[in-house]
């Protein structure tokens, strides 16, 4: 057998189909379509409202065992598996995955467009600008911490009477509230449309948001990995009168937006949950939102583009749409409601949507239910959860598995009492799957050191531990055909009926639900809240945000908070260290010990390998 070439070789040997004829083919109408080029188009959201009589397919979630730090194949999954439904059982089907970051594309990690013959193509263009989705939010996001700053600044060199001159200026003597305006003086109770009727204190009310800047929660963003930007210093010219503070810049796909797009069920929605983000606490205590720094309407123009999916193929020719990226830590880390429920409607009733949920079932999965799920009202079929031999083995106790370096000969060889002991953390996750009530479906992806036996002994131990099934795939060697058994697995799964429910009540109070999250899911036998945490607690439930569902930003190399602890680890306290608020996007993200939100590059990065050739134009060394 001749070796798999690189993904970028792939990925330029197969000339994509015009993207205009893949919209045809799946029952877009022209006017629905914004060409990109040749290979990208969005989808207009009307197609939503077109179709809204259509009755939905069948909604299929990848997600994954803990993974090493190589991931174990969940997008190659995802794309083998479309292409065994559509190019060769022939079904209607749509793949629905994240937009990669360019911080891993150019940092440690690479490209997430899949891998060897189950790709998105062209692969540069997934993996570089794309539509540019992310850089439409870092323009909103960096909007609004301008917004805060320059607010903080206005308010702290003016007097009441000159804010309000200037925030409600007098044109040919006449003074007018604009709609954002009205809308803040509703929310200070103050029900008053003449500028001129204002007594003082409510123009001290309406002037002034009295931002504490200890309290500020909004940070700078921007698509690099940059770590020398993970603490900075602001407002140091003298144009800033020594109003300098702490700051930080967090990569783009961390920004509360990418989270807000990535769950936003039209624009209307978009704008709801964009005006709700809370930046931070005044120094009475109250959320300022980005409603309350005049700044909504803004954003949602900066974010009209990028709230239509785009539309891309795989290598065999079958629709993907890519849209939204969230980070899997601090935000759920799923791709987009609004491209998951068109696609929905586009395959129809016996068609299939294979949607990816990052990380392992106790993150991505976990989120996917108790808050994608929760805001979209969408419910799945069936799970399908990725598993290697070499992670399994790690979870046994294999040596470290590092990215960049050479594989330990435990991995290279059989080994079957390690992958024995490892499927620990396989057997916890088909329970944490079925926990939430759907079919699991084990993907036993191949890889060409795994042996005839090893493999066979994962698809075993994966059906005793209750899996409605479990399939070896040769998706990544082959290409579409070697999902096919995997494919007719989750057919089979689909038919069957599934019992969804939501593992937690979300107006159970904020503790309770952590506890849930720890005990049921991770294995935990307690949670502890540090001081931040509980402190957090107390002022969101104050607040009035006690109700939102939880995003835990956990580490995914281990079912605990402990990277180290492999398996499927018991009878350890989960250390909440402090709770912080998504409330546009609508979840409270607990922060299980330090979680880096600015990844740093490593002494040989990605881009070593990354180049143009001048002559052709082509890219070279993307994987
Ligand atoms: P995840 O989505 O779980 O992070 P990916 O699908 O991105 O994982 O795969 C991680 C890396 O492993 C990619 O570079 C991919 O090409 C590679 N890979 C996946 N499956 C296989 C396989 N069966 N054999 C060899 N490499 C693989």
């Amino acid at each position: 057998k001749m070796p798999v070439p690189s993904d970028i070789e792939i990925s330029q040997s197969c000339i994509p189909k015009p993207i205009d004829q893949v919209a045809k083919e799946v029952g877009l109408l022209p006017d629905e379509v914004e060409l990109y080029g040749q290979t990208k188009a969005k989808v207009h959201l009307s197609a939503l409202k077109r179709l809204k009589n259509q009755p939905d397919g069948k909604y299929i979630v990848v997600t994954g065992i803990t993974p090493t730090p190589l991931g174990e194949g969940k997008s190659t999954t995802t794309v083998g598996l479309v292409q065994a439904l559509g190019a060769h059982l022939h079904q209607n089907v749509f793949a629905c995955v994240r937009q990669p970051s360019q911080g891993p594309t150019f940092g440690i990690k690479g490209g997430a467009a899949g891998g060897g013959y189950c790709q998105v193509i062209p692969m540069d263009e997934f993996n570089l600008h794309l539509t540019g989705d992310i850089h439409a939010i870092t323009a909103a996001n960096n909007l609004v911490a301008a917004a805060i700053d320059a607010r903080i600044f206005h308010e702290l060199t003016q007097t009441d009477q000159a804010l309000y001159n200037r925030l409600v200026p007098s044109v040919n003597g006449v003074r007018k509230f604009s709609d954002i305006q009205i809308r803040r003086l509703q929310k200070l109770g103050i029900n008053k449309t003449d500028p001129t009727a204002l007594t003082k204190e409510e123009v001290s009310l309406f002037v002034r948001l009295d931002i504490d800047p200890g309290t500020i929660t909004w940070q700078r963003v921007l698509d690099t990995n940059d770590r020398f930007l993970r603490k900075i210093t602001i407002g140091q010219s003298p144009t800033e009168k020594g109003f300098s503070r702490m700051a930080q810049f967090d990569i783009t796909v961390s920004s509360e937006i990418m989270a807000v797009l990535a769950l936003s069920d039209g624009l209307d929605d978009m704008k709801k949950r964009l005006a709700r983000m809370v930046v931070a606490s005044s120094k009475r205590g109250e959320p300022v939102t980005a409603d309350d720094l005049g700044v909504t309407g803004a954003l949602a123009v900066l974010m009209k583009d990028a709230v239509k999916p785009n539309l891309m193929q795989t290598l065999e020719g079958t629709p993907v749409f890519v849209h939204a990226g969230p980070f899997a830590n601090i935000a759920h880390g799923n791709s987009s409601v609004l491209a998951d429920k068109i696609a929905l409607k586009l395959v129809g009733k016996e068609g299939f949507v294979v949607t990816e949920a990052g990380f392992g079932a106790d993150i991505g999965m976990e989120k996917f239910f108790n808050i994608k799920c929760r805001y979209s009202g969408l419910r799945p079929h069936v799970v399908v959860l990725v598993a290697t031999v070499r992670a399994l083995k790690m979870h046994g106790g294999g040596p470290a598995v590092t990215a960049g370096v050479p594989l330990p000969k435990e991995y290279m060889e059989e080994n079957l009492q390690l992958l024995a002991k490892g499927c620990s953390n396989l057997n916890k996750q088909i329970q944490n799957a079925r926990m939430f009530g759907v079919p699991v479906v084990v993907a036993v992806n191949a890889f060409k050191t795994d042996t005839k036996a090893e493999l066979a002994l994962v698809v075993q131990l994966a059906k005793e531990a209750g899996a409605f099934d479990a399939v070896e795939c040769t998706h990544w060697a082959e290409g579409g055909k070697g999902a096919v058994a995997l494919a007719q697995a989750v057919q089979r799964a689909s038919q069957t009926p599934s019992n969804f429910r939501f593992l937690y009540n979300v107006e159970l109070p904020i503790i309770d639900k952590i506890r849930l999250i720890a005990q049921q899911i991770y294995g935990a036998s307690d949670i502890e809240l540090l001081p931040e945490a509980q402190e957090k607690v107390t002022l969101y439930t104050k607040q009035g945000f006690g109700n939102l569902p939880i995003c835990m930003a956990k580490t995914h190399l281990s079912l605990s908070h402990d990277p180290e602890q492999k398996g499927a680890p018991t009878g350890f306290i989960l250390p909440i260290r402090d709770i912080r608020a998504s409330v546009g996007a609508g979840f409270l993200y607990p922060l299980v010990g330090t979680m880096s939100t600015m990844p740093g590059l490593p002494t040989r990065p990605c881009f070593y390998d990354i180049d143009l050739d001048p002559v052709s134009g082509e890219v070279y060394g993307l994987f």
